[in-house]
């Protein structure tokens, strides 16, 4: 089985957020048998916006590495997971939005810090260029926070002193508890090698998928260096180089 994990900000979703583009290399993946698997600083409720505007049914990583959504009924055997919902179970390997919120909080003032948590949704167009359908998805928060605008530098130790950790993705940083999105793909993958063995390839163009470049057989780094990762310009060129 063929597991490909891809980031969404700048590798799967270009520059003005449409899904359209994308659909050409969902098709072509789909067509080679992957399972395709979002691992994304984006929200539940942003991936859920692309997973139906592109049909892709599998599991999905949300706010780099915080959480994995299994459909239920998607993988025939039992689990141990966080808490449920309606339609998924829930894996939790970050920590609550308020923790996040908190830390932030304590030091906006005197690192001049614009995130989701204290701009208003036009100020989250201005700074993201996110259409505002996608801007109201991405405010639904429950991992971990983006940090969009800062006046000076020093803040990252702040908020690594607080037991979080932030990490630069390929627009803005990103806070969470300790997790990754290389520690939530592992645990997939682990999830899928009980049904049979599996092949795993990911895709990524920040500094916060090295963690999940790492951890698969086929790496492919855009526009990041990575000792192992197969270079490529686009994601478009996985057409070229997977057979
Ligand atoms: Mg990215």
């Amino acid at each position: 089985m063929r597991v490909i994990f891809l980031d969404l900000d700048k590798t799967l979703i270009g520059e003005d957020y449409s899904p359209e583009p994308a659909k050409e290399i969902v098709d072509f993946l789909n067509e080679k048998g992957f399972k395709i698997v979002f691992n994304s600083s984006k929200t539940k409720a942003e991936q859920e916006y692309y997973r139906k505007a592109l049909k892709v049914p599998d599991p999905f990583i949300v706010e780099n590495g915080s959480a994995i959504y299994i459909p239920k009924g998607y993988f025939p055997f039992e689990f141990p997971y966080s808490r449920e919902d309606e339609s998924y179970y829930i894996i939790e390997l970050g920590t609550g939005y308020e923790t996040v919120r908190k830390a932030l909080d304590e030091i906006s003032d005197r690192f001049g810090l614009k995130y989701y948590g204290n701009s208003t949704i036009e100020e989250i167009i201005e700074f993201t260029g996110l259409p505002k359908e996608l801007a109201e998805l991405a405010v639904r928060r429950e991992y971990s926070e983006t940090i969009f605008k800062w006046a000076k530098e020093g803040f990252q130790k702040e908020i690594e002193q607080r037991g979080l950790k932030i990490t630069r993705g390929s627009r803005f940083y990103t806070v969470t508890g300790d997790t990754n999105k290389g520690k939530a793909a592992r645990i997939l993958i682990d999830l899928y090698s009980r049904i049979e063995k599996v092949e795993s390839y990911a895709v990524g163009d920040g500094e916060n998928d090295i963690p999940m470049l790492e951890v698969v057989d086929h790496p492919f780094a855009i526009n990041i260096p990575h000792k192992r990762a197969k270079k490529i310009k686009t994601i478009k060129e996985l057409m070229e180089v997977i057979g």
